[in-house]
């Protein structure tokens, strides 16, 4: 049997996207949704992103079998907090919240009778709100389930097979795993992307004309991962802070590596990296996780 009844707490990007998914490939389930903003709310009306927009979060969530919250990392507790009362007793709690080992703590702390299996779909954007969601926002990319040992088989098969539904492919995988994979692939890539913008920003040899008028030489790429959620990224990398910093001070041995070869004229150095480094571009377009055409597919130069 597969979930019927879905609560959506949270309508951004990630909610407004997942009620969109629900209504085009789950035709069958109904969807009820809540957000703290009344603004997002009423937008989230007249999008159609879920079928009902409740008023609270406790009305959203009553008959509900499964539950998803779909806020800020570091507001997965208030969230939750605010419908405990409400929830079914039967009902299943996740979210798509980009760290998990934080998440599943908070979530298991303000629900501990309940089944709460963490999820983070690694599909997103830079936009946030809820014009920005839509429904194939989870095809093809990876949803990864990263469940507690004492999580019942049934409901992780369940919910998996509701994520695939959605088009999305599946991985389970173990929370603090799941957290140093991510600092790699995501947080670290966006705190240099925020780092780098900000000196371009503070230079002073260098105009601000001149850094926009010559960003397509790769400055342009960073700048559209460093226009992301603030929200949403303070709370990840406060909440992800071990493995941001393991992976954090192995970057930065590389780099100071790549430091010492530049200064050194070590050209074999620079030309085995970056042959290394186009191979691993090569895999990700192989896999279908990015386009090849150049800069990316884009229309403009
Ligand atoms: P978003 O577009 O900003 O949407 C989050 C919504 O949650 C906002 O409308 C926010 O309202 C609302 N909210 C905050 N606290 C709440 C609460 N206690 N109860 C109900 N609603 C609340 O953000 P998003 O991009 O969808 O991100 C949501 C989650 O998905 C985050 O945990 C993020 O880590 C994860 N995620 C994001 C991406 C991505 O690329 N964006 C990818 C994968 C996973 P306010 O604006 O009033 O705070």
């Amino acid at each position: 049997m597969s979930f019927q009844r879905i609560a959506i707490i949270g309508l951004g990007l990630l909610g407004g996207s997942l009620g969109l998914a629900i209504a085009q490939r789950l035709p069958n389930a109904s969807t009820a949704g809540f957000d703290a903003d009344p603004a997002t709310r009423e937008r989230a009306a007249q999008l159609g992103l879920v079928g009902t927009v409740c008023g609270t979060a406790a009305e959203a969530v009553a008959g509900a079998d499964l539950v998803i919250l779909c806020v800020p990392v570091g507001a997965m507790s208030n969230a939750a907090l605010t419908f405990a009362e409400a929830l079914p007793t039967n009902a299943v709690v996740s979210d798509v919240g980009s760290s998990k080992a934080s998440v599943a703590k908070a979530l298991a702390q303000a629900l501990p009778h309940h089944t709460i299996i963490p999820a983070h779909p690694v599909a997103g954007t830079e936009q946030s709100g809820p014009d920005a969601g839509f429904g194939e926002l989870f095809a093809h990319r990876w949803c990864i389930l990263t469940p507690p040992a004492n999580a019942p088989e049934s409901a992780v098969e369940k919910l998996s097979a509701f994520w695939e539904a959605l088009g999305a492919n599946i991985e389970i995988m173990d929370a603090d795993h799941h957290d140093l994979v991510l600092a790699v692939t995501s947080h670290i890539p966006h705190l240099i992307a925020y780092t780098i913008v900000g000196t371009a920003s503070d230079l002073e040899e260098v105009t601000r004309g001149e850094v926009i008028k010559y960003s397509a030489g790769g400055f342009r790429d960073f700048t559209r991962i460093a226009a992301s959620d603030p929200t949403m990224w303070r709370d990840v990398f406060l909440n992800n802070r071990e493995a941001v910093l393991e992976m954090l001070g192995r970057f930065t041995e590389d780099l100071t590596d790549m430091q010492r070869a530049i200064r050194r004229g070590d050209a074999d150095k620079l030309f085995d990296l970056f042959t290394r480094t186009r191979d691993i571009r090569r895999g990700i377009v192989e896999q279908g996780q990015d386009d090849a055409r150049p800069d990316f597919g884009r229309k403009d130069h």
